[in-house]
């Protein structure tokens, strides 16, 4: 049977916006030495809209948005959303074939052509070579935060252009981190799939020091089974479909009740409400306590 204690531990957390799906977890983050954060969504809003749009010589800026936005309209990805508000009323073409890979971009066919949209990494899968005058401003854009998708046309793919996106730094995300080292948590670190320059401004901006950036869902996992084998009790806290394999390797999975996926959602083991960040930290005292009073 479950104590009262436990009980009221979590009728205190759900009081204050914490739904924890049972009472093991509440005790299990009293004992949290490590936490992964996710960025997009997680750390960020993921409210993210298009920034900037750059062509490459030969097209418009009009060209590389209803290039992206055939295949993006197809898209669950903040990322797909943003770009179909920027592609507003310009006449564009729903790609056919469309196929989504999961952290890394998004391809399909539209009037006749191949079209590509993703990270670096993705994207030169299908192009020889991704033009230096692009690749310089994508670096500084990325430096500032900001997440550059590519996008490439033709059978034999060729880079139309980069187009930026911004996303904000929740406000609560750097006073959650600072309470989260003054409670004692001995490691925080940040899983993206998203590059290393953007993932290295975010963390700078919310003080987490250590950064794994590029990470497919697998990847993410994995760390989180490194970290355990260091860590014993760590959490995990995610808000995507890419996310909830580490999720569900977590000592303790947390997922933002708002931006959070449905996957993420049935996956996690503590339910941050309103998206609260700070939250976190309340969880780690209520758990504490609970423990505290059960010994
Ligand atoms: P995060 O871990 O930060 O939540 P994701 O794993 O969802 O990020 O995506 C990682 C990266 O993969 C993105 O930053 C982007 O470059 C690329 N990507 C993923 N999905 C798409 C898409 N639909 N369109 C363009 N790029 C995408
Ligand atoms: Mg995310």
């Amino acid at each position: 049977a479950i104590m009262p204690t436990l009980l009221s531990g979590i009728a205190n957390g759900a009081r204050q916006g914490i739904l924890f799906k049972n009472g093991a977890q509440l005790e299990k983050i009293g004992k949290v030495r490590a936490i992964a954060f996710d960025k997009t969504g997680t750390l960020t809003t993921g409210q993210v809209q298009v920034f900037q749009v750059i062509a490459g010589s030969e097209y418009t800026q009009a060209d590389v948005l209803k290039a992206a936005v055939s295949v993006e309209s197809y898209s669950e990805h903040p990322i797909g959303k943003a770009i179909v508000q920027a592609a507003g009323d310009l006449d564009w073409v729903g790609a056919v074939q469309v196929q989504a890979i999961p952290g890394q971009g998004i391809v399909g066919i539209a009037q006749e052509q191949q079209v590509i949209v993703g990270n670096a990494v993705f994207v030169q899968k299908y192009v020889t070579n991704l033009p230096e005058e692009l690749r310089k401003m994508a670096q500084s854009l990325e430096q500032e935060g900001k997440t550059v998708v590519w996008v490439a046309q033709g059978n034999i793919a060729k880079v139309m252009g980069v187009i930026a996106i911004a996303d904000e730094v929740r406000s609560q995300a750097a006073a959650t981190i600072t309470r989260l080292k003054k409670l004692g948590v001995e490691q925080i670190v940040m899983l993206t799939g998203d590059n290393q320059e953007t993932a290295h401004s975010v963390a700078k901006a919310v003080g987490i020091d250590r950064v794994y950036a590029q990470l497919l869902p697998e990847d993410k996992l994995d760390v989180i089974r490194r970290l355990q084998q260091e860590y014993q009790t760590v959490a995990m806290v995610g808000d995507g479909i890419n996310d909830a394999p580490a999720l569900a390797q977590a000592s303790v999975g947390i997922a933002m009740g708002v931006s959070g996926s449905d996957v993420a959602l049935e996956t996690a083991d503590i339910v941050l409400m309103a998206d609260r960040l700070e939250k976190i930290a309340v969880a780690i005292h209520l758990g504490r306590r609970s423990q505290a009073i059960v010994k």
